[in-house]
């Protein structure tokens, strides 16, 4: 099975990983080329030079970009997939996109005897690297049916979500979920260290209590307390959305001030701490601001 991989980022390189050996074959293709050349250093892939290089008589095309306008581009750009996709190929989008350009590029693909999945992705770079990612997916069963060997390459969890677009809305959902629980943990933390009671102490506590999530339990531990905040999935990704979420929200009439003034708050953090801060550095916003440290 002829693969193309477009995006070696911070988890696209990791997935791709999983797809250079038998039975695919694997092309990748990314726009700074120095990574792509490193990574076929590393696995057996060959190294395209443009998009429509890359995806040329492939069976399923991945995309692995920040957000759907990237996608966009590198359908329509210069070069771009397009004009390259063979009739019967299949596009699978493992962005965390915004379900209405997956829905618009699902039907022009369509138009082309092209078919589209929107399956992003949750688990992280660890999840990543074992190849045990959960996978959310939008489209037909028929059309899964024929990339399923390649989602198992590096999911574990597959659940099919709904028509095109509703893989990019639970991904969106889960995100924003994710930014309030860094936010409110990191608040909650501040009061603690105001009132005297120290941090790990109080970690404890909630990670055996009713006020505990992947941020108490594992983020803040990990990579706060012990100031390491390594850089695996970066703020401004996830500033992007939890602003779908807001969007979607709006679109569809739902009141969620919560989510909206965390999305704001993204905002400011981002403004902050630049393009490359990972998403736990949100906390520093928190403690500059309180002037305590969560250690
Ligand atoms: P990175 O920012 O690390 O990488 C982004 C990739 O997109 C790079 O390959 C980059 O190329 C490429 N890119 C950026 N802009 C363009 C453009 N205009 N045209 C073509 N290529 C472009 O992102 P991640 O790998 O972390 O994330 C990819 C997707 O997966 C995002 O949607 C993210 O939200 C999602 N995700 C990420 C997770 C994580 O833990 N990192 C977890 C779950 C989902 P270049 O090398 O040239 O910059």
């Amino acid at each position: 099975m002829k693969i193309a991989f477009l995006g070696l980022g911070d988890i696209g390189s990791l997935m791709a990983a999983h797809l250079a050996r038998e039975p695919f074959e694997l092309v990748v293709w990314n726009r700074t080329q120095s990574k792509a050349d490193k990574f076929a250093g590393i696995y057996k892939a060959r190294v395209a030079s443009t998009p429509a290089d890359a995806v040329r008589g492939a069976d399923v095309v991945i995309t692995c970009l920040p957000s759907s306008v990237e996608v966009e581009a590198v359908l329509h750009g210069e070069n771009g997939m397009l004009e390259a996709l063979r009739k019967g190929a299949v596009l699978v989008d493992c962005t965390s996109g915004d379900p209405p350009t997956s829905r618009s590029i699902a039907a022009e693909l369509g138009g082309r005897g092209v078919e589209f999945i929107d399956a992003p992705v949750s688990g992280g770079t660890t999840a990543a690297k074992s190849g045990s990612l959960t996978v959310m997916w939008g489209g037909e069963i028929t059309v899964f049916e024929r990339v399923r060997p390649v989602m198992e390459a590096f999911g574990k969890k597959i659940v099919h979500a709904g028509p095109v677009g509703a893989g990019d809305a639970l991904k969106a959902v889960n995100n924003a979920l994710l930014a309030v629980h860094i936010l409110s943990a990191a608040e909650g933390l501040a009061i603690l260290v105001k009132a005297g009671v120290d941090p790990k102490v109080g970690l404890d506590v909630i990670n055996a209590s009713s006020g505990r999530s992947n941020s108490s339990e594992n983020l803040i531990p990990q990579r706060v307390i012990t100031r390491a905040f390594p850089r695996t999935f970066r703020l401004a990704l996830l500033e992007k959305d939890i602003g779908i979420a807001a969007v979607m929200a709006e679109d569809l009439s739902v009141k969620t001030p919560i989510i909206s003034l965390t999305a704001e708050r993204f905002h400011e953090a981002r403004e902050k701490l630049g393009e490359q801060a990972d998403h736990v550095e949100a906390v520093k916003i928190v403690e500059q601001e309180n002037d305590v440290e969560i250690k």
